[in-house]
């Protein structure tokens, strides 16, 4: 048996001759481990345009994005322990994984090997089925693929943190931002803005590499004591050497030559964005200043628990525009415009 429930898919790569538009989805029933959760609010993240545009590779259409899922179980499985009906809890961006290869079991379950997560939408499920995500009105999951939103943080504040929140803790406490430390992070957008919010919260001292001066109050009040404009080619000349982390949260091919060389001595540049076409590495860079280039993927279902409780203690939220499903399609074209303050969530009771 199935539920049928409302939402909100892209029937072909998204351009403004084929929007989002409203739909219905089917949700299984309720399985032994796992729990149905009404979704109250589903935040949009860069990654569902990217995806339902056909930018990253295959994409089975109809497709339902959002993987920043917040909401209340309704029901659970027989053998579930966690969660109980009337708790608020997440889901980000992937519903289940191996549980048996190395990185699932040491908590790493975003770099399942076996042969990888199964993604919150745009992939097949255990039950053979495509996932379908979180612009919809309900969504049924394992209960060790969910996590608890703590009381203190309110339900449409918490679905950004379930991707753009974790996406940015796990590499901040992955290269050890905290005092002492100078993180800059490029891009104030969705994922930025929590950067800034979450490196300061972690003690650090945090500048801000936007493209222009424009957002430089808010880049201010979120928590960056400095803030610079990237068109400005002196940036690049007065912050030679500066930063010992610098988080890059921009998906367009950036110049890597102008930004290590903004990295101190063993400092590390952390792709977050996924350019979309291949980026040239001056080597140069690295070896004079022991630089590193990495990359970082969301984070795993432990850490991710974590965050929500670093946020709710320190008081670490996201600044959000609530918009009406029907508005989705603006909200895309506003995000690709970098005109995002700093979130755009899905009221699902509009679905
Ligand atoms: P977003 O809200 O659109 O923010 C991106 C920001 O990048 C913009 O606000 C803008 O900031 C800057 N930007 C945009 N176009 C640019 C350009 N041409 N040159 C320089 N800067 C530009 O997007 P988001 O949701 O934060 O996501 C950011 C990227 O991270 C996306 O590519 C997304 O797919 C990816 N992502 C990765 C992971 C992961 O696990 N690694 C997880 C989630 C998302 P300024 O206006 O301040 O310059
Ligand atoms: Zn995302
Ligand atoms: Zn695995």
């Amino acid at each position: 048996m199935t539920t049928t429930v409302n939402a909100y898919a892209a029937t072909a790569p998204w351009g403004s001759d084929a929007p989002l538009t409203r739909t219905t989805v089917e949700r299984r029933d309720v399985g032994p481990a796992e729990v149905a959760i009404d979704i109250k609010f589903a935040g949009i993240c860069h990654s569902d345009l990217h995806t339902v545009s056909g930018e990253w590779g295959d994409v089975t259409y109809p497709i339902v994005p959002g993987h920043e899922i917040a909401g209340v179980v309704t029901e659970v499985g027989s053998d579930v322990t966690k969660y109980a009906v009337g708790d608020h809890v997440g889901v980000g961006c992937f519903v289940d994984s191996c549980r048996e290869c190395d990185n699932c079991k040491s908590g790493e379950e975003q770099y399942c090997t076996n042969p990888g997560m199964i993604g919150t939408y745009n992939a097949i499920g255990r039950d053979g089925k495509p996932t379908q995500g979180g612009y919809s009105d309900a969504i049924v999951v394992d209960e060790n693929y969910v996590m608890r939103i703590p009381d203190s943080i309110p339900l449409d504040k918490a679905a950004p943190l379930l991707c753009a929140g974790i996406t940015t803790y796990s590499p901040l406490r992955h290269w050890g931002a905290g005092p002492g430390k100078r993180v800059a992070v490029i891009g104030l957008g969705g994922l930025g803005h929590l950067a800034v919010k979450i490196a300061k919260a972690l003690g650090a001292e945090v500048a801000v590499l936007s493209q222009s001066l424009k957002k430089m109050e808010d880049g201010l009040r979120l928590g960056a004591s400095e803030y610079y404009a990237t068109s400005d080619t002196d940036t690049f000349k007065k912050l030679r050497g500066s930063f010992d982390l610098i988080i890059n949260t921009v998906s367009a091919n950036l110049d890597m030559s102008d930004y290590l060389g903004l990295l101190k001595l063993d400092g590390t540049l952390v792709e977050l964005g996924m350019p979309e076409k291949p980026m040239p590495v001056p080597a140069g860079a690295l070896i004079f200043g022991r630089r590193s280039l990495s990359g970082s993927l969301i984070g795993g279902i432990a850490q991710t628990q974590e965050m929500l409780d670093f946020c709710a203690e320190h008081d670490v939220t996201p600044e959000i525009e609530v918009i009406d499903a029907s508005y989705v399609n603006e909200a895309y074209e506003r995000m690709l415009a970098s005109d995002v303050r700093y979130r755009f969530v899905i009221d699902n009771s509009t679905i």
